[in-house]
């Protein structure tokens, strides 16, 4: 069950990264302890720890530079990463620029209220263009602008990736270090899995914190029965054996501790953030790169509303996410030349393939049910999952409808039926996608959002595996195990051909899942090589979603990981601690 905010090891935890990023002084951290009730003896340690990362960001902050070794823009699920990763080596100096502001925030720390981000200022808000396969809609494409980016305000699951997934990777990279073999052994050395373990799968001791939902809402335990009604077979974890098999359904692993949201960094940068060698600043946003010929040279920003250029000795990361990093990328001259040239933007590479094939996972908002009472929220209030086929003949799950422990539609679809006011919902995601869309530039103002061409049902086989989703959803929210926790259903009822068409058309939202837009590979539209240099300039490498040849068949926060940890290998080989 979900702690209030007000408990012991969230007003440390909130208090902690308020410190960390400036926020308040010592002063006013031991006075927010004090003023909790909290025995100052007992929480010490902490507090020093805390103190120390204050005291060395402020003074690092005190004393910017305008060179250091490793510049990476965005502290995301694969920049704090990366930033981790480079920091260990103490002869490296690293800067770690973040556009948006701390994640002390209760909505971020609070992981069962990850949805009210979404348009907020913790979101950067991007949309696509109105699609007619969507039916004329403008659909909002999530990403996180906060410290820890998407891994900040997302519903905290933790989910591998399946095997053929890296093995795609590895076969596009021609390099088999991105493989599953390899990929594997990343994963057992950076968990720390709290559930039922199996050291086949998964890892203990690590970084990275994962558990089972504690305490789960009943609820999701009777979707995993009801998806068995459906020839989905039950499993006690979502990342172990399950992920090996063709379908499956269980518990979700979420990246929460004693209640309280572990985004990414809290467990890669915090703990090195009193290290003298990495800063990290916050409300920095980079509008361009700088170059010396084809060399990279370094990043111009915005910091404390002032424009500033920064150099790199070493390198440049891209870390900012699969819509910002292809446009960083244009707006500093590296795209299709054709198009850049008509912006006025110089051009420094012609690379085609920058901002092209986006994919993302589609999911429909959503299919819905009235409970007899009102669910308090638990965990991340989307507790279970499946992994199922569309068609038998598939040799792998192409859906992965999850639960949604509050009733969701978009305004289209809820205008078929008014949602309830005590209600859950199923939300049909589909993860092999046919469709790809693309982020261009609108114009060479770093401010301006880009021009987003939207990556789903454009391919008539993604249109009939989420309708073939919604017949699944319904049979299992309408089955036995079910019964208790629904009183009717709301949406979409028996509709059926085009009524059914329209509904998945006009109820198609994203998963929040963008991926793909600098894409590592070896042909003419691939942006960068196996060890994710990008193609045709020095000192510059990406590190994100971007990268991904093929988006991962589950929900991409752990891949992320890996990529970042990937770069740490390429990058730092000496030294990998646990
Ligand atoms: C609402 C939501 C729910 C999700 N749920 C899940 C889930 O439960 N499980 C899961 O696995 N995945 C989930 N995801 C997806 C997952 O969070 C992302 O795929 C992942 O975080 C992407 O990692 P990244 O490193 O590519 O980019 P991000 O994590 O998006 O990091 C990019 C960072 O770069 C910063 N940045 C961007 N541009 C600039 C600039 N110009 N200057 C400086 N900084 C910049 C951004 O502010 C951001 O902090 C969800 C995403 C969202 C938004």
């Amino acid at each position: 069950m979900i702690q209030p905010l007000n408990d012991t090891r969230n007003v440390i935890a909130r208090a902690e990264k308020a410190l960390t990023a400036g926020a308040i002084t010592i002063n006013q951290f031991v006075s927010l302890i004090e003023q909790a009730g909290i025995d100052l003896n007992k929480v010490a340690p902490e507090i020093d720890k805390a103190s120390a990362v204050y005291a060395r960001q402020f003074y690092n902050k005190r004393h910017l530079k305008d060179r250091y070794d490793y510049i990476v823009v965005g502290s995301g699920s694969s920049g704090a990463v990366v930033a981790r990763r480079l920091a260990e080596d103490p002869d490296k100096q690293v800067l770690l620029l973040e556009a948006g502001g701390a994640d002390d925030l209760p909505q971020i720390l609070d992981p069962s209220v990850w949805y009210t981000n979404v348009g907020s200022t913790q979101d950067w808000n991007y949309a696509t263009d109105p699609s007619p396969v969507v039916n004329g809609r403008s659909v909002l494409l999530t990403m996180g602008k906060a410290v820890g980016g998407g891994s900040s305000i997302n519903a905290s699951y933790w989910v591998q990736g399946k095997p053929s997934d890296f093995n795609f990777w590895a076969k596009q990279a021609n390099d088999s270090r991105w493989g599953w073999d390899h990929v594997l052994g990343i994963y057992q050395r950076i968990e720390d899995y709290q559930g039922p373990f199996d050291p086949a799968f998964r890892g203990k001791g690590g970084l990275v914190w994962i558990e089972q939902p504690q305490n789960p809402n009943p609820l999701a335990e009777a979707i995993v029965r009801g998806a068995a009604t459906q020839g989905i077979p039950s499993f006690n974890d979502n990342n172990g054996i399950m992920n090996h098999r063709p379908q499956g359904a269980s518990l979700v692993n979420v990246r929460i501790k004693d209640g309280v949201r572990r985004n990414i960094p809290a467990d890669y940068l915090y703990p090195i953030l009193d290290q003298p060698n990495i800063t990290l600043l916050t409300g920095a946003e980079v509008l361009r790169l700088t170059f010396s010929g084809k060399r990279a040279t370094g990043v111009t920003l915005i910091w404390r509303n002032q424009p500033q250029t920064i150099y790199s000795d070493r390198e440049v990361i891209l870390s900012s996410g699969a819509l910002n990093t292809p446009k960083l990328l244009q707006l500093s001259g590296i795209g299709e030349a054709a198009s850049l040239q008509a912006l006025g933007i110089d051009v420094v590479e012609n690379l085609p393939g920058v901002g092209q094939h986006l994919q993302d996972h589609p999911v429909v908002a959503g299919c819905v049910w009235e409970h007899y009472e009102n669910i308090p929220p638990r965990n991340n209030i989307c507790e279970a999952t499946f992994f199922a086929k569309s068609a038998p003949e598939l040799e792998e799950a192409d859906l992965q409808p999850f639960l949604a422990e509050i009733p969701y539609a978009t305004e289209e679809n809820a205008r078929l039926a008014p949602l309830p006011q005590y209600g859950w919902s199923l939300g049909p995601g589909l993860n092999r996608t046919k469709s790809t869309g693309s982020v261009t530039l609108r114009s060479s103002d770093p401010r301006a959002a880009p021009r987003i061409d939207i990556p789903f049902l454009k391919h008539p086989d993604d249109l009939n595996a989420l309708i073939r989703g919604v017949e699944i959803c319904r049979a299992i929210g309408n089955s036995l195990p079910l019964k208790p926790f629904a009183k009717r259903e709301v949406l979409p009822g028996p509709l059926k051909g085009k009524e059914l068409e329209a509904f998945v058309r006009n109820g198609t939202i994203t998963y929040r899942h963008e991926a793909g837009t600098a894409r590592m590979g070896r042909d003419a539209l691939s942006v960068v090589d196996a060890e994710l240099n990008v193609y045709g300039v020095e000192g510059l490498r990406v590190a994100d979603a971007s990268i991904m040849p093929r988006i991962t068949n589950g929900n991409p926060m752990a891949p992320c990981v890996i990529i970042g940890e990937r770069l740490g290998e390429i990058l730092n080989p000496v030294k990998q601690t646990k």
